[in-house]
């Protein structure tokens, strides 16, 4: 079994193994010319849920550190002040946040708002020459989401994505094993992901904020799980969906989809996103010589998991923690993640998604290359 020792030395290894390709923040961008490269200073915008549990991780990071807040609603704001000790002049509204160009204290917004506020909200940041974090699904289309990179490219600022499951421990080491053949020649990939959503007036379920169900909220996880889990892209998708409450779950708002994909390599995969089942958290591998396995897979953690080799023995450290500590490594001394978390790798997703809504709409095998 792993102790402890081993998965710091492991850990130790992999960081050692990634190239640091430059010290520097991304040539170019004012506004980190001057950083001392310690600590990130991050603004968060929109004060919900998701933004509460990043904002309480982020108390434990090392090289991020909670200095701004975007809300419309100025009694968040205070409360938010009082909590973390923000400025006032740190603070800002939905219409006046571009001012944030001229905030030399801060470094990088992270857009925690509704899926489809995410686009403007994103290159609004960018065109104030701020460095971008944005949570899951980055935009609702491909086509959004390549609008969001080419702005961050043109503003020379990142653009990164929530995806906190690519620094999990226990994902990490099943990834280190396909890379090292300790599991052969991968051949199957099942992906569980739902839950049942509850009132339906949240606007997860409406079109216009969330861009689509289900699949936009947690079948990503499933579409982005198979990705890194095979290491393969998809060349192909097909899908079906099913729809049991048409009052709930409106035209352009799925519920469940099933949804299977063809890699290069000949590895296949099947997976099932919904929003009207419970205990849908999982993830099997399969390769010729061995399997992995995880449920919960994705959730906020611990992650469980074994392989045909034992149980999965890396400690569970909080997920935004590691993630906004590893985001700052990236931004502020360029290392590169073992796997990406990109704008580029989230128009990955995304492609994929738009295919899986065209394969379930139209009944057909859809390409994607
Ligand atoms: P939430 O409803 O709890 O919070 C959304 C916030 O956006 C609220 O503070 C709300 O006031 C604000 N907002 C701004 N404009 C709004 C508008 N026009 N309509 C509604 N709300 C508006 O949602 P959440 O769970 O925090 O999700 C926010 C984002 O974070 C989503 O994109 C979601 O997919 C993502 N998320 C990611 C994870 C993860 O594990 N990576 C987990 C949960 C949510």
């Amino acid at each position: 079994m792993d102790t402890r020792r081993d998965f710091l030395r492991k850990m130790a290894v992999a960081s050692i193994a990634l190239p640091i390709l430059s010290i520097k923040h991304k040539s170019g961008n004012k506004n980190l010319q001057n950083h001392n490269g310690q600590v990130l200073r991050v603004a968060i915008m929109g004060l919900g849920g998701y933004a509460s549990m990043v904002a309480e991780a982020m108390r434990d990071c090392k090289s991020a550190k909670l200095v701004g807040l975007i809300s419309g609603t100025p009694s968040k704001i205070k409360n938010w002040q009082r909590k973390y000790g923000i400025a006032e002049k740190n603070c800002y509204n939905y219409e006046n946040f571009d001012e944030v160009r001229n905030n030399p204290d801060i470094d990088a917004v992270y857009v925690i708002t509704p899926n489809a506020l995410h686009h403007d909200q994103v290159i609004r940041v960018a065109n104030a020459g701020k460095q971008v974090i944005c949570e899951k699904p980055m935009g609702i289309s491909a086509k959004e989401g390549q609008e969001m990179v080419d702005a961050c490219k043109k503003a020379n600022v990142h653009l990164l994505v929530g995806y906190r499951m690519h620094f999990e421990a226990k994902t990490l080491e099943i990834i280190r094993m396909r890379n090292e053949g300790e599991f052969g020649k991968i051949s199957f990939f099942q992906g569980l992901s739902g839950f049942v959503i509850g009132d339906p007036t949240q606007w997860r379920l409406n079109k216009a904020l969330a861009g689509g169900g289900a699949m936009m909220d947690i079948g990503i996880y499933s579409v982005n799980g198979s990705r890194y889990m095979v290491g393969e892209e998809p060349i192909w998708v097909t899908a079906q969906e099913t729809k049991t409450d048409l009052n709930k779950f409106k035209e352009g708002v799925d519920e469940t989809i099933q949804f299977q994909m063809g890699f290069p390599s000949g590895a296949v995969a099947s997976c099932l996103s919904t929003y009207n089942m419970n205990n849908l958290d999982r993830f099997f591998l399969n390769g010729m010589d061995g399997f992995a396995e995880l449920q919960p897979s994705t959730g906020y953690g611990p992650i469980e998991g074994r392989t045909h080799k034992g149980p999965l023995t890396q400690p569970h450290i909080t997920h935004q923690t590691v993630q906004m500590d590893e985001m700052a490594g990236i931004i502020l001394k360029g290392k590169k993640p073992i796997v990406p978390v990109d704008g580029e790798e989230a128009v990955k997703d995304l492609k994929i998604i738009d295919a899986i809504y065209l394969a379930a709409r139209t009944g057909t095998k859809v390409n994607l290359v």
